[in-house]
């Protein structure tokens, strides 16, 4: 692609590390999100993250400033207009996405490519709020953005072979390795991952054992690096129980009804570490 300025919305979790890793590969990158704040909060992030690498010598500290001149931050949308590809990673709330892209969709040229970092939401759906689903697609990095090698290329049902080429090109670019995947719920990463983690939910519901063996076993039987109830709780359980319906409705299957205890303990507000506990106590 010839139009190498990449603008990226929400400067959150997911947003900063996008905005990061392409400023790091070379692309000038125009970050927004709603308040300066937040901006501030997701530039300083970058900052942090970029001087851990030149405190252990992966880069000087010209490389640093060299990427973070490359990085402009905003809160107004229209700043994006010229960007050749937009990628969007603003809270995981279908109105708030499908609003956004219809004025992107108004503000951006119409070569230019919109991107959704969505881990749950139909990317064709989310096409469909667009005038150009053939230039729509789910770039779904993984967290942390940085460290993480996997991109999933995701594919609604209008994406044209053009903008999954150039997409999957920039993914090389920025030194990850992009997979093709097909819409359909979940992707291969939750749609394999979730259906896991909900059966180590059902396996300490039905008593089989502790939380503790549960990922014991999982980690020095499977080589996993993290038990998938300790995953879970550094996921957020509100997150998991969401991906978990979405999974569920979306194919229809009752293999995928989430365990009565992943109900039971959102219900409690226990969602993991963010709440301070979930399967296991972080207070
Ligand atoms: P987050 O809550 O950390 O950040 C979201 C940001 O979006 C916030 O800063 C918020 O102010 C901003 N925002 C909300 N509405 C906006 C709007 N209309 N315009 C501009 N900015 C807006 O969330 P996150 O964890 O970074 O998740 C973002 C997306 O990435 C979601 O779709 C999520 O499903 C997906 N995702 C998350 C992870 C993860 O591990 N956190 C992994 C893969 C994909």
């Amino acid at each position: 692609m010839t139009n190498r300025k990449i603008g990226v919305i929400g400067a959150g979790t997911m947003g900063n590390g996008i905005a990061h890793v392409f400023a790091q590969g070379g692309f000038d990158v125009v970050l927004q999100d709603l308040e300066d704040s937040f901006v501030a909060r997701g530039m300083a992030t970058i900052d942090k993250n970029l001087q851990r690498g030149v405190d252990k010598g992966r880069m000087t500290a010209e490389e640093k400033a060299e990427v973070l001149g490359r990085i402009q931050s905003t809160t107004n949308l229209d700043d994006l207009a010229g960007c050749g590809l937009v990628v969007e990673a603003v809270i995981e709330k279908l109105e708030i996405k499908t609003e956004l892209f219809k004025k992107l969709d108004a503000l951006l040229d119409e070569n230019a490519i919109i991107a959704s970092n969505t881990s749950s939401i139909s990317i064709t759906k989310l096409a469909a709020a667009t005038n150009r689903p053939d230039k729509f697609i789910g770039m779904h990095f993984m967290n942390p953005v940085p460290v993480m090698k996997l991109v999933e290329i995701i594919r609604g049902i209008a994406t044209s072979d053009e903008t999954y080429k150039a997409v999957a090109d920039m993914t090389a670019e920025l030194g990850k390795t992009g997979v093709e995947v097909n819409d359909y719920p979940g992707f291969i990463s939750n749609r394999i991952l979730l259906p896991m983690i909900n059966e180590a939910i059902y396996a300490l519901y039905e008593g089989v054992a502790t939380a503790e063996a549960i990922d014991s076993v999982m980690k020095l039987g499977m080589n996993h690096p993290m038990g998938p109830l300790t995953l879970a709780d550094f996921i957020g359980l509100d997150t998991c129980l969401f991906i978990m319906r979405v999974l569920h409705e979306g194919l229809g299957d009752s293999k995928y009804r989430p365990c009565p205890l992943l109900v039971k303990m959102v219900d409690a507000g226990w969602l993991g570490r963010k709440s301070g506990k979930g399967f296991y106590d972080y207070k």
